[in-house]
């Protein structure tokens, strides 16, 4: 009987029942205890929807209160010594403390889990660093899921991922030569867990996704081998991978002592033969059919032959799973009453996805005939969405087909356009400006809640919004920044606000997706071709230039933005939906500039997360990432002046694709790093204008004059003073106006200063 299982399931709540008790209980709201007995339930209630979804083995230990790195730290005991752990069980304050720290330590590191908008708390090494179990949360968590009548799968994050995933805090030292204090707290961990009657854990080691030096991969093998259950009883291993394709490991991976591995079907395919080919005679394999990834509703009828391809080989050894934690993905489409049906019935969320990891197991072990329903209603849906007019439109295929390598061009090159921008905006040296949003008062957002249900109407919004805009103008004027901006008061999400605008996106109203701690993000569905039935900032901007006699930027989100940011659809490449965005920003702005807007911003912030794991197919996504900016960009005059923001700096590795981007300013984040960034820009001798961040908008803190000047004449040993501009590392949306004004003043300050001695 082939088995199905899940990897993990969302714990955020279909609701976000668990954002609500967090943020209550950090507010003094509910006490710790309340905050556990809510947990608990959620857990239950996760836990029965599971088995209710006809999922055979169900995981525990992928709760978490924050995170699930942070719970690994907490469980092995590796507080960073700046917390004072103590020797004792670790409680709720502390684990608090890591992951969101105090009045006198700041809060553990925080970055991005793979390629996903979900970010871990990072773990902290240094040659002290020891390791115990310091939790008993995870057993806890069993004997819960026990009561139940499930016997869980645990999940545990595996050893070397730990430890890869973490960073040293000290100079010289290699965390990998803490694997051997490490590895006896695992199999201690372990043993318990044979103690409670685990009978499987599934180690989740993604770290073999990336590219891995030979040290990483010899301590795999040194770890496994540590970990195999000789002589103690311990539980079986299902060591899973997830992200990408993991054959280049595949003979290493088949001969480790662990009794099965989980691979990803749905990122790499390909791999399923590699790993059939051979594959060792007492190990399970798990196949992630289904996407973890998505929202789309799987074609059954595909993964069913693949599966009996399998199933061939390995019999009884055949496991199916969606194809990583369901984490990254919203939690129940039941919840969706406003979406429209023919579009809901394409989608699976959560819920749905373990439902068709069931169906697929019930066809695999009674045939084909016992799903036959299931199967056709699937096969229809795919192919009502294949044909729905509603995905296609011919205007914009067209327009894609008629694509040339012109329309990636500007006339001219930037010497020349530098000439002719310079001619037109008289700017002088150093101009200053800010990223394009102001702060995003309570007012505002009062405003836009009250415009959404309806109780304000058209008109007192428009007025509202532009009695925002005013004020940032004139704001601005005293300031006196060099180039205004509208401010963005009328923007709840740079994404959401274009994507309601255009056709080929849906909106949810409970597709919430954990990106942090209580944090989520309710990522809009691209399901059909792009199209902009009309202009979508113009008014806006057009209305504030009216106001000043200063050149006030245009402010769009890019094409890459837009993608990273959203469900993508996986009936095309998701170049060919980058270049559709491309083409409907590339409209607005022709109609920003038809309007006199002389300066057109295209945020890239996400053009960065977009870089595939392995290097090696970094090329391909940056030709096409390049291009779809450059077909946003560049059917604009010589004279108009096109910007880019991104929010880092690390840029260092693709420096060639952000010149090749060919913006005529772009502005980075650098304030944090005083500049150190801005090294690599100046070696590749980047040709075109920069605005390196001189404020670091994420902090209260108000920056000197003096600081700024300082990183200002950092900037200028790297970078041509006359390449430079100056601003903020990104916009102020989250920052007060006192804050603000005064920030800038000093900043424009900073800048007359700088003017003078050079
Ligand atoms: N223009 C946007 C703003 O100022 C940019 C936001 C971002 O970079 N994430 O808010
Ligand atoms: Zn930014």
């Amino acid at each position: 009987m082939a088995l199905t299982h899940n990897l993990g399931f969302p714990r955020i709540g279909a609701r976000r029942e668990l954002k609500q008790a967090l943020e209550a209980c950090w507010r003094g709201d509910i006490d710790e205890q309340q905050l556990q007995i809510r947990a608990a339930e959620l857990r239950k209630h996760h836990w029965i929807t599971q088995r209710e979804a006809g999922i055979d083995l169900i995981p525990a230990g992928d709760f978490a209160l924050y995170d699930q790195m942070l719970n690994m730290t907490t469980l092995l005991g590796a507080v960073p010594a700046r917390f004072n752990a103590g020797s004792d069980e670790i409680g709720l304050d502390l684990y608090f403390a890591m992951a969101r720290g105090t009045a006198s330590q700041p809060a553990m590191e925080m970055t991005k889990w793979f390629d996903t908008n979900y970010h871990y708390i990072v773990p902290e090494f240094d040659a002290h660093t020891r390791f115990r179990i310091a939790s008993s949360k995870l057993f806890r968590e069993v004997a819960e899921a026990k009561a139940l009548g499930i016997s869980p799968k645990v999940v545990l994050i595996g050893p070397l991922t730990y430890l890869y995933l973490g960073k040293e805090t000290e100079p010289g030292f290699n965390r990998l030569d803490l694997l051997a204090h490490l590895l006896p707290v695992y199999r201690e961990i372990l043993a318990r867990l044979a103690s409670l009657d685990v009978e499987w854990v599934q180690i989740d080691e993604p770290f073999l996704a990336l590219d891995l030096e030979d040290d990483w991969l010899s301590g795999l093998d040194q770890a496994y081998a540590a970990l195999a259950g000789t002589g103690t009883k311990l539980p079986k291993l299902l060591l899973a991978t997830y992200f990408e394709a993991v054959d280049n490991h595949a003979a290493r991976l088949k001969n480790l002592p662990v009794d099965g591995l989980h691979i990803d079907l749905c990122r790499a395919p390909d791999q399923l033969d590699i790993f059939l080919e051979g594959y060792p005679t007492g190990k399970v394999l798990s196949l992630g059919i289904i996407d973890g990834r998505n929202v789309w509703r799987a074609d059954l009828a595909q993964a069913l032959a693949i599966l009996a391809h399998a199933q061939l080989t390995l019999g009884e050894r055949l496991w199916i799973a969606p194809s990583c934690s369901l984490l990254h993905c919203p939690v129940d489409l039941e919840l969706e009453t406003r979406l429209d049906s023919e579009i809901k019935n394409w989608l699976a969320f959560s819920v749905q996805k373990l439902k068709e990891v069931s169906i697929l197991g019930q066809g695999l072990n009674q045939g084909e005939n016992a799903i036959r329903e299931k199967l056709d209603a699937s096969t229809r849906a795919r192919q009502e969405r294949r044909e729905s007019p509603r995905n296609h439109n011919p205007v914009m295929q067209e327009r894609l087909q008629r694509l040339t390598q012109n329309d990636s061009q500007r006339t001219s090159p930037f010497e020349v356009r530098q000439v002719l921008q310079q001619q037109r905006f008289q700017f002088p040296d150093l101009p200053t400006t800010t990223i394009g949003s102001f702060p995003q008062t309570p007012e505002i957002r009062q405003a836009r809640a009250a415009f959404r249900k309806g109780e304000l109407g058209n008109l007192q919004y428009l007025e509202a919004m532009r009695r925002e805009i005013q004020l940032a103008i004139r704001k601005q004027e005293e300031i006196g920044l060099d180039v205004f901006v509208h401010g963005e008061a009328e923007r709840n999400d740079m994404v959401e606000y274009f994507g309601e605008q255009l056709c080929g996106y849906a909106f949810t109203e409970n597709g919430w997706v954990q990106s942090y701690g209580s944090r989520c993000v309710k990522p809009p569905i691209l399901y059909g071709d792009i199209f902009r039935p009309e202009p979508m900032t113009v008014d806006w901007i057009q209305y504030a230039q009216s106001l000043t006699t200063k050149p006030v930027k245009g402010m769009l989100t890019g094409p890459i933005t837009m993608l990273m940011w959203s469900f993508v659809r996986d009936d095309q490449p998701r170049s060919t939906t980058a270049l559709q965005l491309a083409l409907a920003i590339r409209d607005e702005v022709a109609d920003l500039e038809r309007a006199g807007i002389g300066i057109i911003q295209i945020d890239e912030p996400a053009f960065r997360e977009g870089l595939p794991l392995k290097k090696a197919n970094w090329n391909e996504y940056l030709k096409w990432a390049v291009e779809a900016f450059r077909v946003s960009s560049s059917g604009v005059k010589d004279d108009t002046q096109i910007h880019t923001h991104m929010c880092y700096s690390e840029f260092n590795d693709i420096l060639p694709a952000i010149a090749d981007m060919g913006a005529d300013v772009i502005t980075i984040e650098t304030s944090r790093s005083r500049m150190e960034l801005l090294d690599g820009f100046g070696q590749f001798k980047y040709p075109n204008e920069i605005g390196p961040g001189v404020y670091d908008i994420h902090s209260p803190r108000i920056p000197e004059t003096g600081e700024m000047l300082e990183l200002l004449e950092k900037a200028c040993q790297v970078i041509n003073s006359k390449q430079l501009w100056v601003n903020p590392d990104c916009g102020l949306k989250t920052r007060s106006w006192p804050e603000v004004v005064t920030a800038l003043e000093r900043m424009v300050e900073a800048a007359r200063q700088l003017r003078a001695q050079i």
